[in-house]
């Protein structure tokens, strides 16, 4: 291992270092043979150097990914320990090496971050066992070389027009799960510790830096464990656990230690042993195995950091950041420099994953689903998130580039025209007006309400601060949220919808049992009216927010009348005991219910006889109306919402609101889609509320729509399911008839 640093430390041309290198792992291990293979882009294992075959096979000397015994163990990332190499299978003879004289064979794959990036090999003439130390100790002096390659200290090496594995462009299809594009270059969010000082100087001291940093992480999460704020109860409390079920692995340990008397610092062993792992469990697909290496994985990171503190990289300068995570939470999306993120690609995440919300908020591009990103990524990659189609695009070569660049351009006009209707009413052609709102919840969305020229707020996610938050909002924390939207309203109308939690929306400071249909559990209104002090608590700090002004306050996932009467007497008891102690009232408080759940659908009068409006969460309505859980891809897009039988559900609302004088809103993602923006209107909504970037193309569908003949085509016929054309298909006929972007 010192011969190695030595070499490592020479001003040396690269072939040269390699042959030095090749040469000297021979001559310890006694092996007549030591050669070094390097992944290429384009899946070819090609010779680099040599110690024992023939010199002119250097680069020319070839094996494709999992042929022969080294592309197995490239494909595998596997070792492979042979005393009779060409009895094995995957044998191949390759005759510019003249290597058939050769009988036993030990290769490892080279290892970076989980990646392979080429093989080492030893070989000899007589049929002997490697033993497993000479095992372990070529598996070190690997990895000393694919920090090489990484560093590129290969260049120079590579003939021309030919890439090594580490640059190949990669494209992942993963899911679209916030609109936009975005060109930059990568940051990993958990940092890669990059261990820059390898060899140890000395075995036993290493051993005891080991041994000191993995007592401070056992003693770190014994800490959250016992903390009730962090560790709860639920998920939270299980990944902890299994932390410290593998922080005691003492097989775990023991190859760590194992790494440190080959040669390796602490820190170089935790890499080491971390990279074997995560390259042999990477291809799994139980998911419950995945999910423990990627808790080993956090944990070694953890050790690497208190080994080692954070990366030395500085990347908070980066403008165009692409943050690639395994997932994150919704806080450390809001720990970014605002206007420093171009977009965000997670390994995992869903349409109504905290931190997608926020995203979103924010006009984040985010592609989720993307298996495999963040080990495939260093940072300052070159990476296109395209949240349109749902594909990545690592180090893209130029013809991909150029096509996102044309797009990103078209887009770019096209949010230029958007934002040339901002000043125009929200007016149809034939002259109706429709009023269109915007969906918040967090204090980034405000500027939005001023950029979209949205006529206010149709739905306030109160739950998004509780989400975002690593502790209950304190009343006050509440009171000022509501107070600094009502301001930055400035007089238009913002309704608020009570907290929305429980189900799938988890707090982690709540505790709450887990359910086996958690979108039809315990959550909303229900948990509200039983446990009427998060209730009351917001309540008032709404009605102390609005003092003077008007307050709109909104019910979620209403399912009987009763509940409106019950929630409304909530409010009134707040009323009277703010009016007792000389609070100012709202000068005007409205109170209204969404409609998500199907059973008010047959309550509607007397729905409406209780509220002053109510506001379709159709995203919640169509799942519960056609028994598809809106979070499961699998069956999420099945059916269509704009069909004829939820069209009728949705006018038996309109008209029960015309019946009362109730105004009707919808505040589902439907009424930021234009072509289902259209059939609504056409339908009869006049007042949708949407995430603020669907504004623009809302409205310049809106400008170019004669509601009263779409009315009229609906009425006629559209209703009807007509053989061979879905209401979809004819909404697009008339769309593209009467020429209305959708
Ligand atoms: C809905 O269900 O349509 C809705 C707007 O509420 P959320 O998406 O927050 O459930
Ligand atoms: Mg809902």
């Amino acid at each position: 291992m010192r011969r190695i640093r030595e070499l490592m430390a020479e001003r040396l041309d690269p072939q040269t270092r390699l042959d030095q290198i090749v040469r000297l792992i021979a001559q310890n291990m006694v092996a007549e043979v030591c050669s070094l293979y390097v992944l290429r882009a384009d899946a070819v294992l090609e010779l680099y150097a040599t110690e024992g075959l023939n010199p002119g096979s250097v680069h020319l000397a070839q094996l494709r990914l999992g042929e022969g015994l080294v592309g197995t163990i490239a494909a595998t990332a596997r070792p492979l320990n042979l005393s009779d190499a060409q009895k094995h299978p995957a044998f191949t003879y390759l005759p510019e090496t003249g290597e058939e004289i050769f009988n036993s064979f030990l290769g490892v794959p080279v290892l970076r971050a989980g990646r392979t990036l080429g093989v080492l090999v030893v070989q000899n003439k007589s049929a002997r066992v490697y033993r497993d130390e000479e095992s372990e100790a070529l598996e070190t002096v690997a990895m000393v070389v694919a920090e090489m390659i990484a560093a590129g200290g290969l260049e120079g090496l590579t003939r021309p027009g030919v890439a090594l594995d580490l640059t190949r462009p990669v494209s992942f299809e993963g899911v679209a799960l916030s609109e936009g594009i975005g060109i930059g270059r990568v940051v990993l969010h958990e940092p890669r510790v990059v261990v820059t000082n390898l060899f140890n100087e000395n075995a036993e001291v290493e051993v005891d830096r080991l041994g000191e940093a993995l007592g401070f992480l056992r003693v770190s999460i014994e800490d959250m464990l016992a903390r009730r704020d962090i560790a709860g109860e639920g998920e939270h409390r299980a990944v902890l656990e299994a932390y410290r079920m593998f922080a005691h692995d003492r097989g775990w340990v023991r190859r760590l230690e194992e790494a440190v008397r080959n040669g390796l610092t602490a820190e170089a062993a935790v890499e080491k042993v971390q990279s074997d792992m995560r390259a042999r469990m990477m291809h799994l697909t139980d998911p419950y195995i995945r999910e423990r290496l990627h808790d080993f994985d956090d944990l070694a990171n953890r050790l690497l950091r208190q080994l080692i503190g954070r990366g030395e990289d500085d990347l908070s300068e980066l403008t165009d950041a692409v943050v690639v995570a395994r997932q994150m939470g919704a806080a450390e999306l809001l720990d970014y420099r605002r206007g420093q993120i171009r977009g965000l690609v997670l390994e995992e995440g869903a349409a109504t994953s905290h931190v997608v919300i926020v995203a979103r908020a924010l006009g984040v591009p985010v592609v989720g689903q993307v298996k495999g990103a963040v080990s495939m990524s260093e940072n300052r990659d070159a990476i296109i998130v395209d949240g349109e189609d749902g594909s990545v695009h690592l180090r893209p070569p130029q013809e991909i580039e150029a096509l996102f660049a044309d797009k990103v351009r078209f887009r770019a006009e096209r949010q230029q025209r958007y934002r040339s209707l901002r000043d125009v009413p929200s007016r149809t052609k034939d002259g109706v007006d429709i009023h269109l709102q915007m969906n918040a919840g967090l204090l980034v969305d405000l500027p939005q309400l001023d950029e979209s020229a949205a006529e206010g707020i149709g739905l306030f996610r109160t739950e998004l601060q509780f989400m975002v938050a690593s502790t209950m909002p304190r009343a006050s924390d509440q009171e000022r949220l509501y107070s600094a939207v009502l301001d930055a309203a400035a007089g238009r109308p913002v309704t608020f919808r009570t907290l929305d939690v429980g189900g799938d929306k988890v707090l982690p400071y709540l505790s709450q049992a887990s359910e086996e249909n958690p979108a039809l559990g315990y959550r909303a209104l229900r948990l509200a009216l039983d446990r009427p002090g998060l209730m009351r608590t917001q309540l008032r700090a709404l009605l102390k927010a609005a003092s003077g002004r008007e307050l709109r306050v909104m019910f979620p996932m209403v399912t009987d009348v009763s509940e409106v009467r019950r929630a409304r007497e909530l409010i009134d008891r707040e009323l009277t005991h703010l009016g007792r102690f000389g609070y100012t009232l709202p000068r005007d408080l409205k109170i209204g219910a969404m409609i998500e759940v199907p059973a008010l659908l047959f309550q509607l009068d007397a729905l409406m006889a209780s509220l002053d409006f109510v506001s379709v969460g159709s995203n919640d309505l169509f799942q519960f109306f056609s028994a598809v859980d809106r979070g499961n891809t699998r069956v999420a897009g099945r059916f269509d919402d704009l069909s004829a039988p939820f069209f009728r559900a949705l006018k038996m609302i309109l008209d029960a609101g015309n019946r009362h004088a109730v105004p009707v809103t919808l505040c589902g993602e439907m009424a930021g889609r234009p072509l289902s923006a259209m059939a609504l209107i056409g339908l009869g909504f006049r007042s949708i509320s949407m995430a603020p970037p669907s504004i623009g193309p809302v409205k310049a569908m809106i400008v170019a729509l004669d509601a009263g003949r779409l009315t009229e085509v609906m009425d006629e016929h559209l209703l009807e399911a007509r053989p061979g054309r879905t209401l979809r298909q004819q909404l697009m006929d008339f769309a593209k008839a009467h020429a209305i972007p959708y």
